[in-house]
């Protein structure tokens, strides 16, 4: 998206380094490749207000798939479960939310080096100016990692294809705390085995970008779906042991699940077709439970409200 916004601050974090800053509601964080050759950024995002609430890659990963690029919302974890920032710009559309951050650890299993640069230390670090430790530190958005699957269901790291001037902007929904830092892997293609700087950029967003992203899923109050005030535990836990209440009731809710069977008529077409099913092996053991699975999985294909419903409703929009 073209816009111009105004300038609000902008710091260029250096290769072993990372910044946390605070984008309020309806600014922009932009982060920027300086030079050319690729750099990947770990990013971490916070609630300001409740730090509990953060960037679930996990529902991210499910709604917006393995390469979150513009419009992409990032996603908080149940129970909150809703976007609390959405990606307004990205010039070369290869994010990663797919690997964790990179860690002290791993520099030395994998690579036999004891000591290195990594995000988990440099997200931790940044963090720390906000009183966060090093176990707040979430899975990362990795931006401008360029990643995949291959047939065998695991995941590679491609060349790192930005250049000099690309970026990502990130459009804050709440008021949050966005950390960036320079990913620490010169030994990955991750970063095309090189470090370079970052420019990180903050803008006040406009009130017509924000608009846009309004119509946006959220939760609705039921018994069901709670905000954490209405769990039973709302104090963060203190301790760091852990000991069982010996006074504990279960109180699930939902429960008793009430289950009641449904007679269907199926005309001799229909239950050849269902017997055809069966026969597969793969749809049941028999035609009520070939029927249930052809039911949902009709249902999901027309009705169910996901990743391509969101899709079909931002270009009705
Ligand atoms: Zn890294």
């Amino acid at each position: 998206m073209n816009v111009d916004r105004q300038l609000l601050y902008e710091t260029v974090i250096q290769p072993g380094t990372g910044k946390a800053l605070e984008v309020l509601r309806g600014q922009v964080l932009r982060i920027e490749q300086t030079e050319d050759g690729g750099q990947c950024a770990d990013f971490n995002c916070f609630n300001l207000r409740d730090y509990k609430e953060h960037f679930h890659t996990a529902r991210t990963r499910h709604v917006h798939g393995l390469r979150p690029t513009t419009g992409a919302f990032l996603w908080s974890a149940p129970p909150r479960d809703r976007p609390i920032a959405v990606v307004v710009t990205d010039t070369v559309g290869n994010n990663d939310i797919l690997y964790g951050r990179c860690s002290a650890w791993l520099y030395d299993y994998q690579y036999g080096l004891p000591v290195h640069a990594n995000c988990h230390d440099m997200l931790a670090e940044a963090e720390r100016e906000y009183g966060l430790t090093s176990d707040d530190v979430h899975d990362s958005f990795n931006f401008f990692m360029n990643t995949g699957i291959d047939q065998d269901g695991r995941p590679f790291i491609g060349p790192n294809v930005s250049g000099k001037g690309d970026h990502v902007e990130l459009l804050a929904l709440i008021d949050t705390l966005m950390v960036a830092n320079v990913c620490g892997a010169d030994v990955m293609a991750t970063n095309n085995f090189q470090y370079k700087p970052l420019r990180l950029a903050v803008y006040a967003g406009t009130d017509e970008e924000l608009r846009e992203h309004e119509r946006r899923p959220e939760m609705r109050p039921t018994e069901t779906q709670r905000t954490p005030e209405q769990f039973r535990v709302k104090e963060v836990k203190a301790t760091r042991e852990l000991t069982r209440d010996p006074s504990y009731v279960s109180e699930f809710i939902n429960v008793p699940i009430e289950l009641e069977e449904v007679s269907v008529a199926l005309t001799d077409e229909d239950a050849a077709l269902l017997d055809g099913l069966v026969q597969t092996g793969s749809f049941g053991k028999d035609r009520a439970e070939a029927l249930r699975w052809a039911f949902h999985h009709w249902w999901i294909k027309n009705y169910m409200q996901g990743p391509k419903h969101l899709a079909r409703e931002s270009a009705e929009a």
